[in-house]
């Protein structure tokens, strides 16, 4: 655990006592603070309760007197669409808002560090899609290298919850544009910027404010090295804002739609080929095609940015290489399930919007695709283009007969997942790819997409007696 440093003898409210949230109050109080835990679920309160927390109304009149600082978990709106009735009464109190990342960020560092050969080093990962798979893959590649390495945030562990680093490990984070927004304090060695599409807006007023939420993780700390995808507008502005000059190498740009020019650092990945260049020369090149952990290009786009960051942590091209290609791959991303009869099962359950889904169609040819489930706001033009190597669409969901209305191709409205699972077997012929990439939520039949992508591989396993 990092205990929380600052707070020390202070009333810190807490507020939502999920998994951060109870970390949060754990290590204020190994900081040395009183820790003001709530949740208005009942269930939430009785876990704090039973770790010897007294939990306190936060919705009470003058629960803000003496309080230095309002820890909130990531799940409770802070601005918008409205602020938590709590916030906004911290807020009116002139009491501080936090994250657990701001407390992280703040309390990292110790004094012990001094006598450290090599500071511990914080690697941050934020973007639309790719930042678990990024993430991972950035700890995969460290931890086959020998380096120590810890994963943490929305993938692994919560950040308070890590063992307090050793000389020269690394500590890799997934930070979401919730918790950037948020976080008092973002000071991380290196951070990764994947992509950018419209996901959340609701939470941030629109496409401005969820991109203003992510850059703050490169304005607020300034960041040793910036790894940062351009191939949105609005990573391209990101990266000329942090470069001081054209062949500035604090900052390394990432692509797969083009080749990178110029006298900085890039790395780029065209026709499953990833390239390292910098100062204007190929500094290394990757064979990235029959790495079965990371297919397509979106996952290529990953592959170069865990490349970027591990280059910027100073690991050699062949040690990021032989990490590729032993990434096991992450469960509801990309993950085939099974092979039998030349068809492939991939369960892609994480790819809850329509441009995810629209990158896992263009990783595999031939596809029997399995899609649909609660409709994302923005709806589904962002497929448009994006289905030709659809075979047949299987609709689930229970507004499948609306959703399959709205696509290109053939589809075929079979609601629940053992149907569409059924069917896509029976019609499959040998060299198909039977995907699951439903381009929405799963709230309408499931409790998550884990249990979406779960449900699906079940079907299948069943099916084929595995
Ligand atoms: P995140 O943590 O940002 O949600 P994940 O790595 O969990 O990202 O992947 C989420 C979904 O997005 C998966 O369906 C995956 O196939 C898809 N995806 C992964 N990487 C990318 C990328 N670079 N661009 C677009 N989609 C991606």
């Amino acid at each position: 655990m990092i205990p929380a440093r600052g707070y020390d003898g202070m009333r810190v409210a807490v507020l939502g006592l999920g998994r951060s949230g109870l970390a949060a109050a754990r290590s204020l109080r190994a900081g040395g603070a009183e820790p003001l835990p709530w949740d208005d679920s009942p269930a939430a309160r009785a876990a704090a309760e039973a770790e010897g927390f007294a939990c306190t109304d936060l919705h009470r009149a003058g629960a803000f007197d003496g309080v230095a600082a309002l820890v909130v978990s990531p799940g409770i709106p802070h601005l918008y669409p409205a602020p938590n009735p709590v916030i906004a009464a911290a807020l009116e109190a002139g009491v501080p808002v936090d994250n657990d990342i701001g407390l992280f960020f703040r309390s990292l560092a110790t004094p012990a560090w001094d006598g450290f050969d090599s500071a511990p080093k914080v690697v941050a990962v934020t973007g639309s899609n790719g930042k678990s798979t990024t993430a991972a893959l950035v700890h995969h590649i460290l931890v086959q290298a020998g380096k120590p390495a810890q994963l943490a945030g929305n993938i692994g562990r919560g950040v308070l919850d890590i063992d307090p680093p050793g000389s020269g490990a690394a500590v890799v984070l997934e930070l979401s544009s919730y918790q950037t927004d948020l976080a008092r304090a973002l000071t991380p060695d290196v951070a990764v910027f994947t992509n950018l599409s419209p996901d959340h807006l609701d939470r941030h007023g629109g496409r401005g404010g969820y991109f203003a939420a992510k850059r703050r993780l490169f304005a607020e700390g300034g960041p040793d090295r910036a790894v940062i995808g351009v191939d949105e507008i609005e990573g391209a502005f990101l990266a000329g804002q942090l470069a001081e000059a054209p062949g500035d190498d604090r900052v390394i740009r990432v692509s797969v739609t083009r080749k990178l020019t110029g006298p900085g650092w890039q790395v780029f990945a065209r026709k499953g080929f990833l390239a390292e260049h910098r100062k204007g020369r190929q500094a290394a090149a990757i064979d990235l095609r029959g790495i079965t952990g990371l297919p397509g290009a979106h996952n290529h786009q990953n592959a170069c940015a865990a490349y970027g960051a591990c280059r910027a942590l100073g690991l050699a091209p062949r040690q990021i290489e032989a990490g590729l290609r032993s990434y096991p791959g992450l469960p509801h991303r990309s993950q085939v399930v099974a092979e039998a009869g030349g068809i492939t099962f991939v369960n892609d359950s994480k790819a809850t919007n329509v441009d995810s889904a629209a990158k896992a169609l263009g990783a595999f040819p031939r596809i029997r695709w399995i899609c649909g489930g609660l409709e994302k706001e923005g709806g589904l033009a962002g497929l448009a283009g994006a289905t030709g190597s659809v075979v047949k669409a299987y609709v689930i969901g229970r507004e499948a007969a609306g959703f399959a209305l709205q696509l290109d191709v053939e589809a075929e409205i079979c609601t629940h997942m053992a149907e569409a699972v059924a069917r896509a077997m029976a019609e499959a012929q040998p060299g198909d790819t039977v995907l699951l990439a439903p381009a929405a939520a799963s709230f309408d039949q499931y409790d998550n997409f884990e249990q979406r992508g779960a449900d699906f591989m079940a079907e299948v396993r069943k099916r084929l007696a595995l």
